[in-house]
Formats: C-alpha cells, sequence, structure tokens
C-alpha cells in the first residue's frame, strides 16, 4: 500500500516530537542572545549528542542512532524550526560528515572515527576556498606526498562548524596536472600539527553557526587518513554534496515554518481597525498562500529523501528540492517581517532574524544557478 509522503512511522513520529521538544525548551530560550552574540551555546551541544541527533544514521555497533537519511531531515526541519544555527550545525554532522565517513571510510577509519562523531566529536566538511566556490574543482589547496604521510598546504574559506569541530574532511589537489582527478579527502583532526582555525565571518543570518577559514601550512596527514581513493576526492565532494543539499532545503522549511507560526499568532493577537490582523481576507489569504508554498517545498524536500533512503536516483528532485525551498523561505520570511509590521523590522521580535537566516538557502551547498544548471542538465541531456 502506498504512504502519503508526510504521513510518518511510529519511530518517525516520536523522533520528530524528541527533536521538536527539545528545540522548544531547550534551544528557543537562547536564540536571541545567541544571534547577539554570534556564538552557540556551548552547553547545547553534548546535549544535542545525548539526544541521539550527531548521529542519526551512523550504525549501532559504532553508538549511533541507526536511523534514516529521512530522520536526518526532519531533525534539521526540526531545529531549523526554532533555531537555523543549531539547524545547520547537526545537518553538516549528519548529512555530509557522518554520511560521507559511512560511505567513503576504511573498516578501520569508521572504528576510529564513528564511535566519537556519535557522542562527542563535532564534524565539518572544508572544499571551498577563496578563489573557488561554485568552481569548486578550481582549488588551490595541494596535499604533497611524503611517504607515509602527506603535507597539506593552503587555505580553506566559509567553514560552517569551524570552530567546535574536532574532525574536518579536507579536499586538497595530490597532482594539480590532474585537475580535478587529483583531488583527494583528507580526515584532518584539529590537533594535527600546522592545522589552525583562522577568522570568523561576521554574517547576515546564521549568525551563531561558526564560518571560519582553515589554514594549513605544511599540515601533516597521515597517510591512513586518505578518505576513499587517491584522485576520487571530487567524486566524494559531489556526492556528499548532492545528499547534503536535501538537508538545506529542510533547513528553509524549517525556517518558513518557524516564521509563519509566529506571523500566524501574531495575526491573531495584534489589531487594527478594531479587528485582529487575521480577520482581515488579506492577511488570511496572504498566510494561507505562504503555507501552500511550505508545504509544496516539504513535501519535495521529503521525496528527495524518501527516494535517497529507498537507493532511487535522486539527484533532480534533491536540487529542485532545495532551489524551491530556498526560495520559499525567502519569501515566507519576507512576508512575515509585513505582518508585523513596524515590530517586524526589529530585534524585539523574531520575524526579521527569520528573514536573515533565510537567504543563505540560496547560496551555501551549491548557488541556485547551480541548483537550475543541474536540473536543466538532467532534463535536457
Ligand atoms: C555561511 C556559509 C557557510 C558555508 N559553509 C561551507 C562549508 O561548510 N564548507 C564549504 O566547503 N563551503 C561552505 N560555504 C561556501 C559556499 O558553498 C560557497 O559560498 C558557494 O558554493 C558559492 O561559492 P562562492 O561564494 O565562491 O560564489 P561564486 O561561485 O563566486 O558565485 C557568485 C555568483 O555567481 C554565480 N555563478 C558562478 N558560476 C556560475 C555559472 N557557471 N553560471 C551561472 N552563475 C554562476 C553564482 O550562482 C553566484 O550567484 C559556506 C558559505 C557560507 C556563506
Amino acid at each position: 500500500m502506498s504512504v502519503p509522503l508526510t504521513v510518518l512511522s511510529d519511530d518517525e513520529n516520536l523522533f520528530r516530537d524528541s527533536c521538536r521538544g527539545f528545540a522548544e525548551e531547550r534551544i528557543k530560550p537562547l536564540v536571541h542572545e545567541m544571534d547577539e552574540k554570534a556564538k552557540l551555546d556551548a552547553d547545547i551541544i553534548p546535549e544535542l549528542f545525548r539526544l541521539g541527533v550527531m548521529g542519526i544514521q551512523i550504525p549501532e555497533e559504532f553508538d549511533g542512532s541507526a536511523g534514516s537519511f529521512f530522520m536526518s531531515v526532519l531533525a534539521v526541519e526540526e531545529i531549523s524550526r526554532i533555531d537555523a544555527s543549531f539547524g545547520v550545525f547537526i545537518d553538516v554532522q549528519n548529512t555530509l560528515m557522518n554520511n560521507a565517513i559511512m560511505r567513503w571510510a576504511g573498516d578501520d577509519q569508521k572504528k576510529k572515527y564513528l564511535p566519537q562523531l556519535a557522542t562527542e566529536l563535532v564534524g565539518a566538511y572544508a572544499l571551498s576556498e577563496a578563489g573557488s566556490g561554485s568552481d569548486a574543482f578550481a582549488l588551490a589547496c595541494r596535499a604533497t606526498d611524503k611517504g607515509d604521510h602527506f603535507l597539506l598546504n593552503g587555505r580553506k574559506l566559509w567553514i560552517t562548524n569551524a570552530l567546535e569541530a574536532g574532525l574536518f574532511i579536507v579536499f586538497a589537489n595530490v597532482n594539480p596536472e590532474l585537475g580535478y582527478k587529483g583531488i583527494t579527502a583528507f580526515l584532518v583532526e584539529k590537533d594535527f600539527p600546522g592545522f589552525s582555525v583562522g577568522k570568523k565571518e561576521d554574517k547576515l543570518g546564521i549568525r551563531a553557526s561558526s564560518t571560519c577559514e582553515l589554514i594549513l601550512e605544511d599540515c601533516r596527514v597521515p597517510k591512513d587518513n586518505v578518505l576513499g581513493e587517491i584522485g576520487k576526492g571530487y567524486k566524494i565532494a559531489i556526492e556528499t554534496l548532492n545528499e547534503g543539499r536535501i538537508g538545506i532545503g529542510a533547513q528553509m522549511v524549517g525556517i518558513a515554518q518557524g516564521s509563519w507560526d509566529c506571523g500566524a499568532a501574531y495575526a491573531k493577537e495584534r489589531k487594527a481597525f478594531g479587528k485582529a490582523l487575521a480577520d482581515f481576507q488579506a492577511i488570511q489569504f496572504q498566510l494561507a498562500e505562504a503555507a501552500t508554498q511550505i508545504e509544496a517545498a516539504r513535501l519535495m524536500v521529503y521525496n528527495a529523501a524518501r527516494l535517497k533512503d529507498a537507493g532511487q536516483d535522486f539527484l533532480k528532485e534533491a536540487a529542485m528540492a532545495k532551489y524551491f525551498s530556498s526560495q520559499v523561505a525567502e519569501h515566507v520570511t519576507s512576508l512575515i517581517v509585513e505582518i508585523y509590521g513596524g515590530y517586524g523590522y526589529t530585534r524585539d521580535y523574531p520575524a526579521e532574524k527569520y528573514f536573515r537566516d533565510s537567504k543563505i538557502g540560496k547560496i551555501y551547498e551549491g548557488t541556485s544557478n547551480m541548483q537550475l544548471q543541474t536540473i536543466a542538465k538532467h532534463l535536457l541531456r
């Protein structure tokens, strides 16, 4: 029997409720201050590990929650409904770091890192550089073979979770003459000699999420820490991001829903011309249209995630889901600022933060143009 996309199994329901409860009770009271201070509350991080949302798909034998990719999407959506900075924090951990290790790491690497990633170790994913974002394979970081280890040199930019992470997937080229076929993925621990975290960006939105430069100066990485095959890093980079962008879609759905919930509650309270705003048909229609868009975006994200879990092709659907949900998030959060009126433009109310947080959806893990390129390639090939 076919199951509607938004009908959750008992396990999925329980899991979503626990994420929702945690976000409401523990994260919500901290959101304003974290945004002001541009810093995640450190006390929440071990609690996220205990909740099981940092190793959602990691198998039980490695101390993980043995859940599905769809559950990662549910967690990112629910946490982002309250705070998109913690939303991307768990998103990077699950959909980029854990996913890449489970898929590409050797047995010894899995034994070493997966139990830590499920219980205490934060991960980050370092592909972009100052001169290469969309054109990721033009990366300039170099890896020189020194026998039993590599020396990495160069800089990475825009790395999410850099301040909290203990383990980084770093992409560097072992032989620039080979072009993208020299790109190799390395598992770099923060204490490896020659590795340091540089400047932290001062951002428009998701301000509490750390976004930093990484500096690699003769960074010594043992050969055992090559992830996957030498020269196949490009494949790891693309395929991990193909999956990861479904998580960004979920982040955008969460932001849009969180913003809508606040806006609808405000519209019921706020009086104008002797009535609640929500009694005006114009406001009702705007909220109804926004809710319809959120529902469409959610269906696209859920469908892409369920396709992935079912082992079916999901590339086009993932790109469409991320493209569309980031548009919806920007549109809905902007509308909700207007529904709050002047108050929406101040930091005393949550509307403006949702609006700022939404903007990143069109930029990271492939800009909107890059998503359109992927979609067009699929449709026109
Ligand atoms: C807050 C934040 C967090 C991030 N986190 C990470 C992270 O954890 N790890 C990581 O590796 N990276 C991360 N990034 C980097 C992010 O993925 C890149 O910023 C993004 O891929 C865009 O690259 P760029 O900034 O170099 O822009 P560019 O690639 O220079 O693009 C600029 C503009 O040109 C357009 N453009 C470029 N090429 C084309 C083309 N061929 N056709 C049409 N239009 C084009 C783009 O769509 C965009 O609008 C993060 C960025 C931010 C802002």
